[in-house]
């Protein structure tokens, strides 16, 4: 069985993204990130300070904008305009999920596309779906893709199962792999919570990717013997005794599942740390494409 070592490709992609940091530097350009958080949510808040040290430790530009709970619509959406505007910015996002007063939709569609990081503009669903290098993939399913070809694992014609169709991780997942080329040509079947037979389903995939935010759902007599198996999820559990008094698990049962598989992701240090790794990139692609009049390095 192989471990699929996220916390280590990530290192590989910041690597790729200090080459590239530099190539820039030697033109005068230097990509900016600009974060966004609404409201005081813990997780939400430790997000947020570890994508801007990232930016930092790597070099870019990075801004970042903690606005108190009571921020309003308008306000959220001034800044975006002027974010929007900032020729020193080319990656936005706005740390999910904001206070229930905030129309998030809105927020979204607000942003410029090319500066939309993220993946979550509608034009870059769409350049998604068409297959367009110029679009920006969410970040997450971005990174189980770039792990799955690290990993040197085949996908073209391959059984994949998607489990969950959000608009995060699964729905991106599945258009990736089903897409034309390196990384894609699986066939490709998106399970949801009105599958019926799920574990036969799952059974039936040579690779799994399992994001459905349900702790150790799935279980051995899920996967087939040989498959591989990309865990997205990241769920809080009590475990009594320890100094946080809970864990961190996926959404895989990973001790049952792994002995099974011919490669698997842990949880923590499979998918969590790629998907920092793909902001970044994302935020370079952004600069390189030309979002704006550049600033000084
Ligand atoms: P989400 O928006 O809640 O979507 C969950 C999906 O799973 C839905 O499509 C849902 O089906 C499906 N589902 C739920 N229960 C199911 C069941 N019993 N059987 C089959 N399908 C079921 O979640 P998400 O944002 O995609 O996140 C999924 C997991 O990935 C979470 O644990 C989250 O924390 C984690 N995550 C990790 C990262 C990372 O960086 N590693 C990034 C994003 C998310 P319906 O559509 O029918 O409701």
């Amino acid at each position: 069985m192989q471990l699929i070592k996220g916390a280590e490709v990530a290192e590989k992609v910041l690597t790729e993204c200090k080459r590239d940091i530099a190539e820039l530097a030697a033109q005068g350009r230097k990509p900016g990130l600009a974060v966004v958080l609404v409201g005081d949510d813990p997780a939400s808040r430790a997000y947020v300070r570890s994508k801007d040290k990232k930016c930092k430790d790597l070099g870019l530009h990075s801004v970042k904008h903690e606005l108190a709970a009571s921020t309003t619509q308008a306000e959220l959406l001034a800044l975006i305009a002027q974010l929007n505007a900032d020729p020193a910015i080319h990656g936005i996002l706005v740390q999910s999920p904001p206070p229930k007063h905030i129309n998030e939709a809105e927020i979204v569609l607000a942003i410029d596309p090319r500066k939309d990081v993220d993946g979550f503009h509608p034009v870059n669903v769409a350049k998604l779906a068409l297959e367009d290098p110029s679009g920006f993939v969410p970040c997450t399913p971005l990174g189980c893709q770039r792990l799955l070809l690290d990993a040197g694992v085949e996908t073209s014609g391959a059984n994949v199962v998607v489990l969950g169709r959000s608009m995060i991780v699964g729905k991106p997942m599945a258009l990736l792999l089903m897409a034309k080329g390196r990384g894609g040509d699986a066939t490709v079947t998106v399970a949801h919570s009105r599958t019926k037979n799920l574990a036969e389903v799952t059974r039936g995939a040579d690779i799994v990717i399992a994001a459905i935010g349900r702790p150790e759902f799935v279980r051995a007599d899920m996967v087939r013997d040989g498959a591989v198996v990309i865990d997205v999820g990241i769920n809080r559990v009590k475990a009594p005794g320890t100094e946080k008094g809970y864990k961190i698990v996926g959404d895989v049962a990973f001790d049952e599942v792994a002995p099974k598989c011919r490669a698997i992701t842990p949880v923590p240090g499979g998918v969590g740390p790629m998907t920092i790794a793909m902001l970044m990139a994302n935020t370079i692609k952004a600069c390189k494409q030309g979002v704006g009049v550049q600033a000084s390095a």
